[in-house]
Parts: C-alpha cells; sequence; structure tokens
C-alpha cells in the first residue's frame, strides 16, 4: 500500500461488517427491512462493498454526488435518496437512484415528468413530520391527497411507502406515541389507495432501540440506519452487539513541550471567533498533534485512546492535549489514536487532508 501520510481515518473492514450483520439480524428478527445509510462515512467504497455484500433493502445517502460515486462502483443493492430532491437535480435522482425520499407535491409532479422522459418508474416514499420539524408533511391530509396523486396520475412514479424522521433537528425522541401515529397514518394511506404499502419506515439509528425492547409497533418494517453501523452507537445508546471503534482517527505529535495551562497576556477569542475557558492547572506537558478543526469539526467529539490523554482544544489545523498524566512518554513523531463520534466522522471521511486506510481482515 502507499506511504502512510498523516492524519489517517482508519476503518476497520472486519469490525463494520459484523456491525452491519448484528444490526441487519436484529432486524430481520423483527421482521424489519434494513436500509444502509452511508453518508456518515462520505460513501466511502470499501464501506460499500460491505453493505452491497449484506443484501439489503437499500443503499442510501443524502447527496447525490455521493449516489453517483455508488453508482460507479457497481453494486446489486438498490440506491435511494434521503435528502428531499431539488428541483434542479432530478435529471440525476432519475438516472441514478431507484428511490427518493418525499415531502413536496411540486418535486414529485416535476420527478414525475423526468421519469416519464426516461421512461423509467421511479420509487417514491412519502415522509411525515411527527414533530422533529426538519422534513416531512405536517398535515395528513396533505400527505394522503399527495398518495392518492401519485397513485392515480403519475404512473412513473411508483409510492413504496410512508416514513417519519425523528431526533435530527428537534431532537425528538422515536417512541410508541410517534410510531403509533406513523402507523395510523400508513393505514389511512392504504385505505385511500386501495393497497398495503410495503414499507412503513420508522426513522433511524434513534429507532433501534425500540426493536431491542420490543416496543415497536408489528407494522413498522423498516428502518434507516447509518450511524449505528459505523460508530456502534448512537447518542450514548449501545446495542450491545456493535464494535465501539470500528472507525478511529490517527494523528501525528509535532510538539511536546512544558508550558503554562492559561494563556500569557490580554485575552481576546480563538481562531474561530469564541471566547475560550482555560482552567489553569500550573504547568502541564502538552502536545500538538497535527490534526484540526477543519479535518473533524468540534475536538470534544475526539477521544483519546491512550489513557491519561486530554484534548484541551483546537484550532483550524492544530489539535492541543495535555499529555502530563499520559500512560506512555509521548515524543514528537508519535501516532495518537481517536476514538470519534458520527459528528466528527461525517468530516474526516470527507477530506482530502485526511488519507482514509483500512484494517482488513482478509
Ligand atoms: C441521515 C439519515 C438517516 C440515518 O441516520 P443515522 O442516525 O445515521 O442512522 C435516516 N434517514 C434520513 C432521512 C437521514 O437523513
Amino acid at each position: 500500500m502507499n506511504k502512510i501520510q498523516y492524519p489517517v481515518l482508519e476503518l476497520d473492514l472486519g469490525q463494520l461488517k459484523e456491525n452491519l450483520a448484528a444490526l441487519h439480524q436484529c432486524c430481520q428478527d423483527s421482521s424489519v427491512k434494513m436500509i444502509g445509510v452511508i453518508k456518515g462515512i462520505t460513501a466511502d467504497k470499501e464501506v460499500a462493498k460491505l453493505y452491497d455484500a449484506e443484501g439489503l433493502s437499500y443503499i442510501a445517502t443524502s447527496r447525490i454526488d455521493q449516489i453517483r460515486h455508488l453508482k460507479e462502483y457497481g453494486l446489486k443493492t438498490p440506491l435511494m435518496l434521503i435528502r428531499i430532491p431539488m428541483l434542479s437535480e432530478l435529471q440525476d435522482v432519475v438516472s441514478l437512484c431507484d428511490a427518493s425520499l418525499h415531502s413536496d407535491v411540486t418535486v414529485l409532479r416535476a420527478l414525475s415528468k423526468e421519469a416519464e422522459k426516461q421512461n423509467k418508474v421511479h420509487q417514491v416514499m412519502l415522509m411525515i413530520d411527527l414533530g422533529d420539524l426538519r422534513e416531512g408533511f405536517w398535515d395528513p391530509e396533505e400527505l394522503i391527497d399527495c398518495a392518492v396523486e401519485i397513485e392515480k396520475e403519475h404512473p412513473y412514479l411508483e409510492l413504496i411507502g410512508v416514513g417519519v424522521n425523528l431526533s435530527c433537528y428537534g431532537s425528538v425522541k422515536p417512541n410508541l406515541r410517534n410510531m403509533q401515529g406513523l402507523v395510523s397514518l400508513a393505514a389511512d394511506v392504504e385505505k385511500a389507495i386501495g393497497r398495503e404499502l410495503p414499507f412503513i419506515s420508522g426513522g433511524a439509528s434513534t429507532s433501534f432501540y425500540m426493536l431491542q425492547n420490543g416496543s415497536m409497533p408489528m407494522r413498522v418494517n423498516n428502518l434507516r440506519i447509518g450511524e449505528l453501523i459505523l460508530t456502534g452507537q448512537i447518542n450514548g445508546y449501545e446495542p450491545g452487539i456493535t464494535h465501539l471503534s470500528a472507525c478511529k482517527l490517527k494523528a501525528e505529535v509535532i510538539e511536546v513541550r512544558e508550558k503554562p495551562s492559561f494563556p500569557v497576556g490580554e485575552l481576546e477569542v480563538d481562531a474561530f471567533g469564541e471566547v475560550g475557558h482555560y482552567e489553569d492547572r500550573g504547568i502541564r506537558k502538552r502536545a500538538l498533534v497535527a490534526v484540526g478543526r477543519v479535518d473533524y469539526g468540534d475536538p470534544f467529539t475526539l477521544t483519546p485512546c491512550m489513557e491519561g490523554v486530554e484534548v484541551l482544544g483546537a484550532s483550524s489545523d492544530h489539535t492541543i492535549l495535555d499529555v502530563t498524566d499520559a500512560k506512555e512518554e509521548i515524543r514528537v513523531g508519535d501516532v495518537l489514536t481517536f476514538r470519534v463520534k458520527y459528528s466528527s466522522l461525517v468530516y474526516l471521511s470527507n477530506t482530502e487532508s485526511v488519507q482514509i486506510r483500512y484494517v482488513d481482515p482478509n
């Protein structure tokens, strides 16, 4: 393999494969079809191949440029766009995707025209907003009318189901109440169109706990899972069947020095215009690693793997660590490993400044 150039995002393909298999099995045990969401790792090719081999109902991402890459990989699993399409990208939506999520009748009518033009049937799922206040119809009647219109007037659109998105903007937790709301809406749609819907999609990783504790209503038969596959946990919920550090950041130390812990001089704001918080702990041994906020967003989403290493903060290109109590002596040139959260993974996998390397069991 080519020369290692840090920082590195290290993906353990064996562990990711096991995460996928464990979560998929759990879904199947509850008669839930799993959609594998891959945006958290920017549709990485090797990870996409794992998703493809797992035999999921769709591989999904929010962006058409990632869908285009997935298409190039020649996967056999159908592809789904999970951000409501822009009017300006409908040509690609039809030609590259098998399915997409919707909340706007204007987009659907234009999509119908485009699908007819390309002589290709496109699958659509209608999203209902049950309080999280991101995408989705707010008025159930409007969604039902839209479903009937698709069914009757748009032969190039195939309505495959209804879905909900939670825990994203409004941080609304999936529970029995909102899942029953979804099921009841699905029943109304089915009555209006006179057939059963193949998919009733109860959300993302944050809904998975309901499968494990047996509280998911029977009729919810689909989840769109991303974060749980990649980081093994979601908002601190660990299903107990996943690896928690399949994706790790490795960064190289460029300075180790004893310095005061409180800045010296007149304080203003930091490089991002924020007022810093500094605790005076006297002279401490600090290490700088060559990776920064441009690469991962928020430094406090990183967890150092070495005991006694603490993240103090970061600027665009530097991360500052307190290594006074580090378990091992840290020197310039050493490589330190960090566990990452989803919110840093999305950046780390999406920049050419970070090399992706694979731990491959084969
Ligand atoms: C990102 C996304 C998902 C997957 O969310 P995870 O938390 O990664 O499981 C599912 N559905 C939609 C609409 C999304 O945008």
